[in-house]
């Protein structure tokens, strides 16, 4: 068993019954168990243009191999009518692994941690509420760090579903 946080994002067809949606997905994934769902955190686009983003984290325990998961990963999202017109554009639903128990992993359709941890408070704030306090990365980075690093800007924690 190894433990997993999944990064979940949507700015399309009502984002949070999309998260919820996905969350669902989850639980359902072979080999593995949902270990809990953080709160949902609305923010604009990094983009221009794009509708704001609710975003969240999952935890996971699972046996899956990394690629297994991100194959069940990508499917869930097509399932929930995920279209790649552009990099970066708006989306139904993004599932994205941002750790993988202490595993660094550096393949061409996985890269984990995932590359914009550090940068992201959409993701670092959510991961907070569901990680040990004192996480350490896989590179060695800790969360405190990583936390201090990326104020919380930007970010409205919409109240529990
Ligand atoms: P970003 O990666 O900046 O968050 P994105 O999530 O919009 O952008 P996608 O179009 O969803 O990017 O994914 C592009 C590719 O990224 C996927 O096909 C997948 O193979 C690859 N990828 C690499 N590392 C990861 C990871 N840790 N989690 C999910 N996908 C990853
Ligand atoms: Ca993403
Ligand atoms: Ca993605």
């Amino acid at each position: 068993m190894e433990r997993i946080y999944i990064g979940m994002g949507s700015n399309l067809a009502d984002p949070a019954e999309q998260l919820r949606s996905a969350v669902e997905a989850l639980g359902h994934l072979p080999q593995t168990t949902l270990a809990g769902v953080s709160a949902f955190y609305q923010s604009d686009s990094l983009l221009p243009g794009q509708p704001r983003y609710t975003n969240a984290v999952a935890a996971l325990d699972s046996l899956l191999a990394p690629l297994e998961l991100l194959d069940a990963l990508q499917a869930i999202e097509n399932d929930q009518g995920r279209e790649r017109l552009e990099r970066w554009g708006p989306r139904t639903l993004d599932l994205d692994i941002l750790l993988f128990g202490d595993r660094l992993i550096d393949e061409p359709r996985l890269k984990v941690p995932h590359y914009q941890i550090q940068e992201r408070a959409f993701v670092l704030y959510p991961l907070a509420e569901l990680a040990p306090q004192d996480l350490r990365l896989a590179d060695g980075r800790s969360l405190p760090d990583l936390l201090a690093a990326c104020p919380f800007v930007g970010l409205e924690r919409l109240p529990h579903a």
